[in-house]
């Protein structure tokens, strides 16, 4: 996420806040968990990836995302403070996310996500067994998701600008390889936009195609709508995922896509009522 985008929503979330009293709870707890993610950032700043403009266009054209967990500079004193900050916001929040066990919250914790559970994250394998054990195993995803995410956004900045996106078009992000958690139509064409639910950057994908699996059969995509049509849910009945989108041509005001992940999560609902799931594990082999 930009610096200016992150800003915006604090400012957004502050605004809120003063016209209703208070803030959700959802909402103060991702103020928290942003505040500790742009702080990050700032300090990461701009990174160097070491590909030139000829490196990056055949990737692209290869379909290979621009940067693989061994490529990734990581700072791992910095991910350790940041993993014991991200954590510890989590756990001021039992209501939403659960009991979280003592030991996981003491200062040295931070050597409980070591690089080993990193990647195994980064490359969609399974964590190992140790890692955060006593919490359950989608929150272990989304403590280390946060942790990690002021680290790929960095390199989605330095990189995101030389995608030659009508040579990507692909359902995984050409920056980390991550799966897209939510979407939106632009407003000129309506042109559909995916959005890495790991790194942030947005690319360019087809409106009739499920990017989780690939399937261009109408009879199998279907989306629904809200009565003014900002938002629609995309499904597939083939994968049983679905995505979330807003459709720029009908917004009133400004949209800050990150917190629209949060605005929308009655979408989430609904389509796990009707079977449908997020499905952002890779689904394709990367580097
Ligand atoms: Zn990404
Ligand atoms: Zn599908």
């Amino acid at each position: 996420m930009t610096k200016d985008t992150s800003s915006k929503i604090l400012k957004k979330l502050v605004e809120l806040e003063k016209e209703e009293g208070s803030l959700p709870l959802l909402l103060k707890f991702y103020r928290e968990l942003l505040e500790i993610q742009s702080k990050a950032q700032k300090r990461i700043g701009i990174p160097d990836p070491g590909l030139n403009s000829e490196a990056i266009s055949q990737r692209i054209r290869k379909r290979l995302p621009l940067v693989g967990f061994d490529e990734l500079v990581l700072d791992w004193v910095l991910v350790r403070g940041v993993f014991t900050e991200v954590m510890a916001a989590f756990a001021r929040y039992p209501q939403l996310f659960g009991e979280i066990p003592e030991r996981l919250r003491k200062p040295g914790t931070s050597r409980l996500l070591t690089k080993k559970a990193a990647k195994a994250w980064f490359t969609g394998k399974e964590l190992p067994p140790t890692t955060l054990d006593g919490i359950s195993e989608s929150l272990r995803q989304t403590v280390i998701q946060a942790t990690l995410q002021p680290f790929l956004a960095s390199y989605a900045q330095a990189l995101i600008g030389s995608v030659e996106q009508e040579h990507w078009r692909q359902g995984y992000c050409p920056i980390c390889g991550g799966s897209p958690d939510i979407a939106y139509l632009e407003k000129e064409v309506g042109a559909r936009w995916l959005m890495c639910s790991r790194c942030d950057s947005e690319w360019l994908f087809q409106r009739l195609e499920c990017p989780y699996c690939g399937t261009k059969d109408q009879k199998a995509l279907a989306f629904f709508t809200d009565e003014k049509e900002l938002y629609r849910l995309h499904v597939c009945k083939q994968c049983k995922c679905y995505l979330k989108a807003i459709d720029l041509r009908k917004a009133k005001t400004e949209i800050l896509l990150p917190l629209e992940r949060l605005y929308t999560i009655d979408l989430d609902s609904q389509a796990k009522e009707h079977g449908y799931s997020p499905c952002q594990k890779p689904a394709v082999k990367r580097k």
